[in-house]
């Protein structure tokens, strides 16, 4: 259960190989069953076009709200657990297609910059992808640095991204 030190946390999901739609169902289960974490929202799964490299199958997106009491990187550590669980492979390319990626884009209250963990993430205002579904659970959400979801979402191309359900 969440205690009283609990924050909001914002996890984004993409996949774009396998049974994407399963992947995310099986991955959200297990994200709101993390210790001292509960799940208070998903957004809707949008299908978007490859970003970075494009010779590769489109995505589906998603962004859900943890109300959790895990610190900062001990959230990270099972950000990737649930990863590895999910079949993702870490040999491969940067921005390559993968099974399933777990990014970590806000937690309230919360901004560090290390060797493993940039909060908030540096480069939600950059991506569609990622707006879109922030933008489903939280328009009025302000990202230190970056700033209100709803309007950064004004000011990138959303074209060829699509909600799925
Ligand atoms: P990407 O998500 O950019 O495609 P990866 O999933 O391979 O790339 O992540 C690369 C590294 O980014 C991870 O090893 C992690 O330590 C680091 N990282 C830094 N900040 C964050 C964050 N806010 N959320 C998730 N990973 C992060
Ligand atoms: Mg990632």
């Amino acid at each position: 259960m969440s205690g009283p030190s609990a924050t909001d946390a914002y996890v984004a999901l993409g996949s774009n190989l396998g049974d994407s739609r399963a992947t995310f169902a099986g991955a959200i289960e297990a994200l709101g069953a993390l210790p001292g974490s509960r799940l208070t929202g998903r957004s809707r799964i949008y299908r978007t076009p490859p970003w970075g490299r494009t010779d590769q199958p489109d995505f589906l997106n998603a962004v859900v709200r943890l109300h959790t009491s895990l610190a900062p990187h001990v959230l990270l550590d099972a950000l990737m657990a649930i990863e590895r669980r999910f079949g993702r492979m870490r040999d491969g390319e940067r921005w390559g297609p993968r099974t399933l990626d777990l990014d970590l884009l806000h937690m309230d209250s919360t901004a560090l910059d290390d060797s493993r963990l940039t909060l908030p993430h540096p480069r939600v205002a950059e991506r569609a992808f990622v707006l879109l579904p922030l933008a489903d659970l939280a328009p009025d959400l302000v990202l230190p640095g970056q700033g209100r979801v709803g309007d950064l979402l004004q000011l990138v191309d959303a074209g060829g991204c699509e909600p799925i359900d």
